[in-house]
């Protein structure tokens, strides 16, 4: 029931990473609780002070008494701190203290900087009597004085270094010295350290890494807790410990199983499950991963992402996604230096960290978006990471120390090549991953995305009933896309409003004070429009659970997505001459792209519009060429009837989505049928689209992209497709069913590319030569 009277003078510290304080406080005196008035929050009592109270009219006395006791006690004081290194600073303040403060306070300071256990000191602390005191601190000085002795006649050479060693260690704060509180904390955290150390000894790290972390903690011992770098070498041990050095699942691959759960998982794609098989098949017969990195690449949400999920459980492996998009610092892929505040290890160490084994499935997400900048360049970063010659060593900058990735399977995906670093690429193998047709969305839909959208919403198929004309009329009227992105997302929206209609029903059950009759009729309506929220309100009267399962139809669709966002739009588009449909294929999958011509009085001058890049700008001006030099032939004249098309008349082309910057070669053809279709003033066919690319002699050459291109022609409505001739293979790849909806005509010069365009053909007008005789 003694306790020490203190005032805090400083409160240092911080919740990061785990809450830590250091109080700084001035001893007063001893005092003793006579009454304990409260307990909580904190203890409050009355106390009595024990010591120091008459320090000053007794002194004489108790100098007198205790002169011979205090005398020898100073004498051990004295030998021991010079035996200290008196040029550290904390050290001569102490000299100077001891002759200046008064004996009785002496014990007390010197306790605390001597290497003892907390018990004794707390014992000195109790010990309430002055004399006890000295008796009982001679002992503990005169222990500490031996063992510097010893010490020192052990290591001689080293003597400084020893002194300041032992100087600050005894009580890690020395320049806390007179009056630091020690509480458990401390020597909790001194175990903490001591344990991590077990922890490194025993972990299986590498034996650079081992040396390393040994050295770091050795430092870490000698240092304040107070000091910024604890936090941050301790972090630093502690992520090392965790790493997965050598701790790796084992792989079970049975390329059987892994057919079928690819094919589970996975509607459509043959071709990529086809590849990954392969892949899959040749790491089972040859046990060792140095081969091609797998790289998807394809339109946003046609399952690049789920594909490389499930690569990783056919193979057992841990799956860990890392995000690429917009990384332009190289030190996200590498780590900061720890010499920075905040430094951290890079993504790939981290994912190590997270997974907790070595040979996790990495997917790389979007290596096409990785940026640039004054930070250095990620795709070098990466290109050592993707190396199997050189990733057996990896170093982060933040570890300092190699650590293998040779057995971390990597898989890439990306939107397109294009942006893709070429050294980067040239390191990958390119799975193209095509956009899928309306059939195809209608199954995944039915197979795949709307059982789990159900189970999302805690919704069951006797709740819920989705027809796959509902599930067209989705896909047509309100998404257009390649991929199954925004299908799986108003899918998403269909099943949140069903679920506000369940659940309503089934309170309106638990309230049987409100449930009662309606109309039979009236409930059916209800069924039908069952997520107008005016029909919910309306109809809320009737408090009968609406019927189950509630259909999807289209008037229910309408209520819940709204009026469809796309229509056909394309034969309205196409009733005047000057109009032409091509076809482009964008990151984002194919898409029918308008090319509009005008023109009106000037002086010949081309206007071009709509974000084009070079080689779009270049086609249009060998559109023109080709049909200026071909004027006469295809009787093309301009306003004012003459075959010199640009003769006192300017052409505007433009490219409608003018905030889309458009570039490639494959609109050429686009752009002679629009402009013939203006000097002719004929339409074109408004079914008809097209793409390749021109020369200045008329000939039609390949293009690429032809599946993305042919399906977004299909999504729209459109029957007829002009495509190069020598893209003719290309179309194998296109499921039948698409095929057999369309027309395809091969073009391998401009002049079938304009006979197909136009209904009844755009032949050659036979000149008829009219024989004038010269007589
Ligand atoms: P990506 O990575 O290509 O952008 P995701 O892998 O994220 O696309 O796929 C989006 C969603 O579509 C996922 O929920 C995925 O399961 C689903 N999905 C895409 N293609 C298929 C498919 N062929 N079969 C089943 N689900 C698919």
């Amino acid at each position: 029931r003694i306790g020490t009277a203190a005032l805090a003078v400083q409160v240092v510290g911080s919740n990061w990473p785990k809450p830590h304080y250091t109080l700084l406080v001035t001893g007063l005196c001893r005092f003793q609780i006579l009454q304990l008035l409260k307990e909580k929050p904190y203890p409050v009592a009355e106390v009595e002070q024990l010591d120091r109270l008459e320090q000053f009219t007794n002194q004489h006395k108790s100098e007198e008494e205790l002169g011979e006791l205090s005398e020898q006690f100073y004498k051990y004081a004295v030998q021991l701190v010079e035996m200290l290194d008196m040029s550290v600073p904390a050290v001569a303040k102490l000299r100077r203290l001891l002759d200046n403060l008064p004996r009785e306070a002496l014990p007390d300071i010197l306790t605390s900087i001597i290497r003892t256990s907390n018990q004794e000191k707390l014992q000195i602390l109790d010990a309430v009597r002055l004399e006890e005191r000295f008796k009982m601190t001679i002992p503990l000085l005169v222990r500490q004085i031996e063992g510097l002795k010893l010490l020192q006649k052990t290591r001689k050479p080293k003597q400084d270094d020893d002194k300041r060693v032992v100087a600050i260690r005894p009580n890690r704060r020395i320049s806390h010295i007179p009056s630091t509180t020690e509480d458990d904390d401390e020597e909790e955290d001194h175990d903490d350290v001591v344990m991590l150390e077990k922890k490194i000894r025993t972990s299986s790290m590498s034996e650079q890494a081992l040396k390393v972390c040994l050295k770091e903690i050795k430092r870490l011992k000698k240092m304040p807790q107070s000091m910024p770098e604890y936090a941050l070498t301790r972090n630093y041990l502690e992520l090392m410990v965790e790493l997965p050095w050598s701790k790796s699942t084992k792989d079970r691959l049975e390329i059987r199983a892994a057919r079928i759960l690819l094919d589970n998982d996975h509607y459509a794609m043959e071709k990529l499950k086809k590849r990954v098989l392969e892949y899959l098949a040749v790491r089972q017969l040859k046990n060792n991963l140095k081969g091609p990195i797998l790289c998807f690449v394809g339109p946003p949400g046609v399952g690049k992402t789920s594909v490389g999920r499930s690569i990783a459980k056919t193979l057992g492996r841990e799956f860990h996604r890392i995000a690429l998009g917009g990384v332009c610092d190289q030190s996200d892929i590498r780590g900061h230096r720890r010499t920075y505040v905040g430094s951290m290890p890079g993504r790939i160490i981290n994912g190590l960290k997270t997974v907790g084994v070595n040979n996790p499935v990495f997917l790389l997400d979007e290596v096409d978006k990785l940026g640039k900048s004054l930070q250095g360049d990620p795709a070098a970063a990466l290109l050592e990471v993707l190396d199997p010659e050189q990733n057996h060593s990896f170093t982060d900058h933040y570890l300092n120390v190699a650590f293998d990735l040779s057995q971390v399977l990597f898989i890439a995906t990306a939107n397109t090549t294009a942006t893709i670093p070429p050294a980067l690429l040239d390191r990958m193998e390119i799975i193209q991953v095509p956009g899928y047709t309306q059939e195809e969305k209608i199954e995944i839909a039915h197979r795949h995305l709307i059982p789990k959208q159900l189970e999302q919403h805690g919704l069951t198929p006797q709740q819920i009933q989705i027809p796959q004309v509902t599930t067209l009329d989705i896909i047509t009227r309100y998404t257009r896309e390649a991929g199954v992105r925004s299908l799986d997302r108003k899918l998403g929206a269909i099943c949140r409003a069903v679920a506000v209609k369940v659940a309503e029903g089934q309170h309106k059950e638990t309230k049987p004070d409100r449930a009662e009759v309606g109309e039979g009729e009236d409930c059916k309506e209800h069924v039908t429009e069952d997520a107008k929220t005016e029909s919910i309100s309306d109809t809320a009267d009737l408090a009968l659970p609406p019927e189950m399962p509630i259909l999807i139809d289209f008037h229910a669709l309408k209520d819940i997505l709204g009026p469809p966002m796309y229509e056909a739009e394309v034969s309205e588009r196409l009733s005047q001459p000057g109009v032409a449909i091509g076809l482009a294929w964008t990151p984002l999958g194919g898409e029918i792209m308008f090319v509009e011509a005008s023109r009106m009085d000037g002086e010949g001058q081309l206007t071009l519009t709509g974000q084009l890049g070079d080689v779009m700008k270049e086609s249009a001006h060998l559109a023109i060429s080709w049909l200026r030099s071909n004027a006469k032939r295809y009787q093309l004249t301009n306003a004012s009837g003459s075959f010199d098309l640009l003769d006192n008349t300017d052409i505007h082309l433009h490219f409608p989505a003018g905030a889309v910057t458009k570039d490639g070669p494959s609109a050429g053809v686009t752009i002679v049928t629009c402009l013939a279709s203006l000097f002719s003033g004929r339409l074109v066919c408004s079914d008809v689209a097209m793409t390749g690319e021109i020369t200045l002699r008329g000939l039609v050459l390949p293009v690429g992209g032809i599946k993305d291109k042919v399906l977004a022609a299909h999504r729209a409505g459109l029957k007829r497709i002009i495509i190069p001739q020598r893209n003719e293979k290309d179309l194998e790849e296109i499921a039948v069913n698409v095929r057999q909806d369309l027309t395809f005509v091969m073009a391998s010069c401009l002049d079938e590319v304009l006979n197909a365009a136009f209904d009844g053909g755009f032949a050659v007008k036979p000149r008829v030569e009219r024989l004038t005789s010269k007589l």
